[in-house]
């Protein structure tokens, strides 16, 4: 079972992609900010991290600069959601080490379409 990190700091959120994840067979762990992300990650890293934008204590783009300088060993896809939709915005979260990204809110269809496009379903 691959497993995924959802990284977000609304709840409704988490949820939603929970929900999302479970119907796609992965195993679902949950983080509400980039410093508990990171520490899951340390701990045991997931194939996978679905990665909020916006969050307090700390941000998805901390979060991929942290990620990067660590010496986590076996590095996780990054899949970022975003509800912007600039290309400015998008290419500066790919240069910080993330592997695609999503629009929020997305549905189940295009959140797979995305682990399809990572290796990840
Ligand atoms: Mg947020």
């Amino acid at each position: 079972m691959k497993s995924c990190l959802v990284v977000d700091d609304s709840k409704v959120i988490r949820q939603v992609a929970r929900h999302i994840l479970e119907t796609l067979q992965f195993e679902v762990r949950e983080a509400c900010d980039g410093r508990q992300a990171l520490d899951s990650c340390l701990d045991s890293p997931p194939d996978v991290v679905l990665l909020d934008w916006n969050m307090p204590v700390m941000s998805g783009m901390d979060f991929l600069r942290a990620l990067g300088e660590s010496d986590v060993t076996n590095r996780p896809k990054i899949i970022f959601c975003t509800t912007e939709n600039g290309m400015a915005h998008i290419r500066a979260a790919i240069d910080a080490g993330a592997d695609e990204y999503v629009m929020k809110p997305f549905d189940r269809e295009t959140l797979e379409s995305k682990l399809q496009i990572v290796g990840m379903a």
